[in-house]
């Protein structure tokens, strides 16, 4: 029998594993501090756990993390792995450094459902949705290269996550809930929910779950203020409008002014970043706190669209910032090696049926 990944189980689960197998559910805290904060990936660290019990867990259990398939560094510092998951499907995950902090940007699925105009993953048709296992499995493999176990208190390397690599993630909520639970717990990895990110193309009717389930800082994939220039790049907007994208945004939970919606809005030369483009945007997030990060496009091989000119950037984000809100332009980072917004793709391919 195959044995069973303890990495991604919730607690809960991981009770009813240890019990059907006669360990006492007390064991599940001893066993859960040392999966998720000291990290270790064998059975025979665990001290606190009697032998004969370790036996018997290493009988039935692993401890599993992605392999590292290929790394890649950029110039910039930024660093991007190519995962390997148990059945050789593969998925990127990034790591951006900062001067103060450092943000890991995980994905949720190999490839993505969505199509939109702009962006390199759209064009990998979905493999299959992350399991909650591969997405905690992200945030573990970064904190063994940074060697950050146990937990650091005070500066870490991966301080912040973003949900926005590969994949809608909340098209795969169940996995990411899963998984961001674990990552948030106090007790293991506790990072703490203000410093995670979770970006949506607008799946609108999972947004208010989302905020209520997790309390994560929402960043919704806009790009366009008229519908007939969004159902273009980002095609889900046929099925939920701007209109009932920005409601939903208005009642996230917990949307304050301490914790705002970060609204992303990709710059298309002469697409979507005109004056007016701008001002029709202020019109549209009226009385909603946000803020509004203006992406540079980042290309990829085979696309259309071009970046903006900076000067029409700037003056993009003049509007925005002296109608009284921050308007910052997201630095590109990884371009050099294919890791910026939107850039992500692996060579993973569906199995054919006939295979
Ligand atoms: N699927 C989610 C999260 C992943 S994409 C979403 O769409 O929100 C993360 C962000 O990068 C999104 O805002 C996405 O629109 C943006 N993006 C995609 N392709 C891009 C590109 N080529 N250049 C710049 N940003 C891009
Ligand atoms: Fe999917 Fe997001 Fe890319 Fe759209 S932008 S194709 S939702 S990953």
């Amino acid at each position: 029998m195959n044995k069973i990944n303890l990495i991604g189980l919730s607690r809960d689960e991981l009770k009813e594993h240890l019990v059907s197998r006669d360990v006492p559910a007390y064991r599940v805290q001893q066993l859960w501090n040392w999966l998720y904060h000291h990290g270790v990936i064998t059975f025979d660290r665990m001290v606190n756990i009697p032998k004969p019990v370790r036996q018997l867990l290493s009988d039935s259990f692993v401890i599993e993390r992605p392999k590292i398939a290929t790394a890649q560094a950029s110039t910039d510092g930024t660093q991007k792995w190519l995962l390997q998951f148990s059945d050789g499907q593969e998925a990127e995950t990034v790591h951006i450094p900062e001067v103060d902090r450092g943000t890991l940007c995980v994905s949720s699925q190999i490839g993505c459902t969505l199509t939109c105009k702009f962006c390199h993953t759209g064009t990998q048709t979905l493999v299959r949705n992350l399991e909650s296992s591969e997405i905690v499995g992200q945030m573990m493999i970064a904190r063994d290269v940074f060697g950050e176990w146990p937990s650091p208190v005070g500066q870490r390397h991966v301080s912040n996550i973003v949900m926005m690599g590969m994949g809608e993630p909340l098209y795969n909520f169940e996995n990411v809930s899963k998984a961001l639970t674990i990552i948030m717990d106090h007790q293991g990895i506790s990072l703490s929910k203000r410093r995670i990110t979770l970006s949506t193309s607008g799946v609108v009717p999972m947004m208010e779950r989302c905020g209520e389930e997790l309390g994560v800082n929402l960043a919704v994939s806009l790009h366009a203020v008229r519908n007939d220039v969004r159902d273009v790049l980002v095609p889900l907007n046929k099925k939920y409008p701007i209109e009932q994208l920005i409601e939903a945004c208005r009642s996230y939970p917990g949307v304050n002014n301490a914790r705002r919606i970060t609204f992303e809005y990709v710059m298309l030369k002469g697409v979507n970043d005109s004056d007016a483009d701008a001002r029709e945007l202020l019109h549209l997030i009226r009385g909603i706190p946000a803020k509004i990060n203006l992406i540079p496009f980042n290309p990829w091989p085979g696309v259309s669209f071009e970046c903006s000119a900076p000067e029409r950037i700037s003056a993009f984000a003049d509007i925005v910032y002296r109608a009284g809100y921050a308007s910052p332009v997201r630095t590109p980072r990884g371009r050099d090696i294919l890791a910026a917004c939107g850039q992500l793709k692996s060579e993973s391919q569906r199995k054919r049926k006939s295979a």
